[in-house]
């Protein structure tokens, strides 16, 4: 892969952009200093956010693979940019719940916070002219959006992917409330974890410094909330992360 090259771009979404290169199957993604909440309407432009979050997905993703759970991440190349394999991606935005939090505890009148009996597994039709609606599994078999079979494996991958990334922000003393993740499969048909992992996807409360009951995310709802700046907070979650790729790296 030593002569790889960026070639035309494929896609400019919100949080990043995806290039071909010259080797079949391999994109080039650049992660942007965009942040944005409600499907977009609240848009800024954040120094250091593209940076933070490459850095924050390649940690967990390769947290993940020494845990057992492959993913398309393949390397970091600069400080906001990596390869990853490229994947046919299932229009999907697969939400895994812990804890009531955001649009659950809203539509079901919980306070944020409440304890869920088991995890909640959710999916919303990845579509923003839509808003990205809530749709259950029959909606999405029969519009031959996936199979029976397909949501098998993506139901299953994503209780694992919840129980590993569980455990693994709990060592760095931080909760998992819920999180959105995206899957796809690759040329011969194998389904894999793909697009990321950070905190604008992932909701994460801190378990350190719990002065006062007060919940202190270290996450996207810093800037939906307008609660502060999202920087210091990833920071934050880059630091465990990579204590925890260094133990790891010395075994
Ligand atoms: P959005 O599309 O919601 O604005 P992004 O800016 O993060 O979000 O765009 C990244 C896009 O790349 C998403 O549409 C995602 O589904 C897609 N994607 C992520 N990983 C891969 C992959 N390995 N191969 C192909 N597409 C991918
Ligand atoms: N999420 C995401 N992208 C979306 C919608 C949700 O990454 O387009 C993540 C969000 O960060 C949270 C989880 O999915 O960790 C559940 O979000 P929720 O449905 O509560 O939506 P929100 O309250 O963010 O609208």
């Amino acid at each position: 892969m030593e002569k790889l090259q960026k070639l035309e771009k494929l896609y400019e979404g919100k949080a990043k952009k995806l290039y071909k290169t010259d080797v079949e199957n391999v994109l080039w993604v650049e992660y942007l200093n965009q942040a944005t909440a409600g499907n977009g309407v609240k848009k800024e432009q954040i120094e250091g956010k593209g940076r933070l979050n490459n850095k924050i997905t390649a940690a967990i993703f390769e947290e993940l693979n020494y845990r057992g759970i492959s993913s398309h991440f393949i390397k970091s190349i600069s400080e906001n940019e990596q390869l990853v394999r490229a994947m046919k991606m299932f229009p999907l935005e697969i939400i895994m719940r812990n804890v009531a939090a955001g649009s659950f505890a809203k539509r079901y009148g919980l306070e944020e916070g409440t304890k869920l009996s088991h995890p909640v597994l959710e999916y919303c039709l990845k579509d923003d002219s839509l808003a990205d609606p809530f749709i259950n599994d029959d909606d999405l078999t029969a519009m031959n959006l996936v199979t029976r079979e397909q949501l098998d494996i993506i139901s299953a991958k994503t209780r694992e992917i919840n129980k590993v990334l569980s455990d693994m922000f709990a060592q760095c003393d931080v909760l998992l409330v819920d999180f959105k993740i995206e899957m796809g499969e690759t040329a011969d048909g194998v389904i894999l974890l793909a697009d990321e992992i950070t905190p604008d996807t992932c909701r994460l409360w801190n378990l350190r410094n719990g002065e006062n009951g007060q919940i202190e995310h270290l996450d996207k709802d810093l800037f939906r909330r307008d609660l502060g700046s999202i920087i210091p907070a990833y920071e934050d979650i880059l630091e465990r992360i990579t204590k925890l790729n260094a133990k790891h790296s010395q075994l």
